[in-house]
Parts: structure tokens; C-alpha cells; sequence
């Protein structure tokens, strides 16, 4: 690994630390130049002192999956760097904020804004999927925008395998956003997540067309017992494709809800899941 600078606290490696662009449970994400070439990047800084051992988990969980992955609407990883005390992630910077913030700011999307951020996530989780990796945390928080208005799937510490099972590790992370999360997660036992972050692409669909989440509860108790239960109402301003394609995510039982094939022939995407070209994987081994 390439070890940064000490001469100065302000550089990490070749890149001169700027402004504060979000701060992380674990993590903080800072602006940063390059001083030879002048590109600007984000990079997430990683105390190793003051993260526990979850933490450190997450953050080589994201590194190794971000190292698979090479797509235009996945951020990208350029370098890694680590210290004594931390560990340094050189991504892609995009200035558009979250997801999150937009919806708040708009409330509801034009269905043709919806349809495009649909067909680049599912693009990106097809992809991350096709390699083996699932997300597991799919939610607005963790889908930036660049300056083009282009999304961006984020935050890859959840991620796994989809082999494994790890309830246990989404149901403990998961709580502070937990309306994303598919009813075979909230149950007991082993679960596909490729069909998990479906479901969640089918919550936010909901979301970005309604300005409301399809299952809520005053605890998350009775939350999950909501998710379980698989029953929501879908505002009658949803157009009829778009209607239908979330009831063909927002499926309680995983082998009856839709798979990527299926979705990606689905009228409301107008079959343009696919034209977005993945780009060569991009990081080399450090
Ligand atoms: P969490 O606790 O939510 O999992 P985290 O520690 O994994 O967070 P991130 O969510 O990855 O940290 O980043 C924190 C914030 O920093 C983001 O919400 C976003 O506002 C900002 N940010 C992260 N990556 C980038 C980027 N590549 N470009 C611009 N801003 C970014």
C-alpha cells in the first residue's frame, strides 16, 4: 500500500485536502485535488483507531467490491492509501448530492425522471449482480448525483456476496433507514440478496413517483411486521406501466417477484436497461 504524505496534514498522498463533503457513522468525506494533474476527487477518510471492528469490516467489504466493479453509474474507486491510523479511499467526486436531497427538495419526481434513475440503478445493479455482489443497502441516502443529474450507486459496506447469507449484519446496520428492507431479510434464514435489492429498487420506485414510502409504522417492530405482510396502495396519479412494474417488485414472496430479466423487459423501462455500456474495471491491486 502506498502510504501518504506526513510532511503536511492537509495532503494525502499527491491530493491537497478541501472542504467537508458528508460525514458517514465511521467515516468522513473530504474534497481533494490533485496538486500534479488538478482533478478533484472525494475521498473517505477512515480512522482505523476509532472504528470498531464492524467498521473496518465494512470499509475492506467496500474496498474489494468496489475493486470489481467498473460502471458508469457506480462511483469509482481510484486509489486506496492507508497510515498508521487511517485508511484513505480516492473515489470519484460528483456534485450533485444525494438522492435523498432531491427527493426532499422535489417531493415527487416527473415519471420520466423516475424512469431514467430507474433504468441507471438497475443498469448498476445488473452489473454489481452479474459479478456476484449485491448491494444490501439500497435507499436514497446511498445514490449521489452528478453534476449531469446521472446516479451514482454509493456506499458498498453492506454489500456481500450473494452465496452468503448476513441477516444479521443488515438487520443491525439497517435500522436507520429500514423501509428499504426486503420482508425475506426481516425473516429468519438465508436469503438471496439479488432479489433483496430488487425489492428495494421496487421501495424506491414507490418513493420517487409518490413522495411517500409504501410501508410505514410508528415502530420497527411493526414496520417489519407491515413489510411482511406485503399490502400497500399505490396513488392513482401512478401511471398504469409504472404501476405495474412495482407490483412486480414489491412482491413479498422472493420466487415470485420479478428477476432482472424480467425487469429489464418491462414496458415502463422501455427496453433501454442495458444501453449504458460498463465501463473496464479500474482498480489495480495496491
Ligand atoms: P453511512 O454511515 O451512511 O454508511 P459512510 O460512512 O459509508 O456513511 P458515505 O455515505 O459513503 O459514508 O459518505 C458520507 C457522505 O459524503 C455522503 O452522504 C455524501 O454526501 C458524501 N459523499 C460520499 N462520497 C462522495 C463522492 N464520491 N462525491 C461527493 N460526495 C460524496
Amino acid at each position: 500500500m502506498v502510504r501518504p504524505s506526513n510532511h503536511n496534514a492537509q495532503m494525502v498522498g499527491d491530493y491537497k485536502l478541501e472542504r467537508t463533503l458528508g460525514k458517514g457513522s465511521f467515516a468522513k468525506v473530504k474534497q481533494a485535488v490533485h496538486t500534479k494533474t488538478g482533478e478533484r476527487v472525494a475521498i473517505k477518510i477512515i480512522s482505523t483507531k476509532d472504528a470498531n471492528q464492524h467498521a473496518l469490516r465494512r470499509i475492506k467489504t467496500e474496498i474489494s467490491v468496489l475493486r470489481m466493479i467498473g460502471h458508469p453509474n457506480v462511483i469509482q474507486l481510484k486509489e486506496v492509501f492507508a497510515s498508521e491510523s487511517r485508511i484513505f479511499l480516492v473515489m470519484e467526486l460528483v456534485s450533485g448530492g444525494e438522492l435523498l436531497d432531491r427527493l426532499a427538495l422535489d417531493r415527487v419526481f416527473p415519471v420520466d425522471v423516475a424512469r431514467k434513475y430507474m433504468i441507471q440503478l438497475l443498469s448498476a445493479i445488473d452489473h454489481c449482480h452479474k459479478k456476484g455482489i449485491c448491494h444490501r443497502d439500497i435507499k436514497p441516502e446511498n445514490i449521489l448525483l452528478d453534476e449531469h443529474g446521472n446516479a451514482k450507486v454509493s456506499d458498498f459496506g453492506l454489500s456481500a456476496l450473494y452465496e452468503q447469507g448476513f441477516r444479521a449484519t443488515v438487520l443491525a446496520t439497517a435500522c436507520g433507514s429500514p423501509h428499504y428492507v426486503a420482508p425475506e431479510v426481516v425473516s429468519r434464514g438465508k436469503y438471496d440478496g439479488r432479489a433483496a435489492d430488487i425489492w428495494s429498487m421496487g421501495v424506491l420506485l414507490f418513493v420517487m413517483l409518490t413522495g411517500t414510502v409504501p410501508f410505514s409504522a410508528q415502530n420497527i417492530k411493526a414496520l417489519f411486521t407491515k413489510i411482511k405482510g406485503g399490502s400497500f396502495v399505490i396513488p392513482d396519479h401512478v401511471p398504469a406501466d409504472a404501476r405495474s412494474l412495482i407490483e412486480r417488485l414489491i412482491v413479498v414472496n422472493p420466487a415470485d417477484r420479478a428477476t432482472m430479466e424480467e425487469v429489464a423487459a418491462h414496458p415502463f423501462l422501455q427496453g433501454k436497461l442495458g444501453v449504458l455500456q460498463p465501463t473496464a474495471p479500474i482498480v489495480p491491486e495496491i
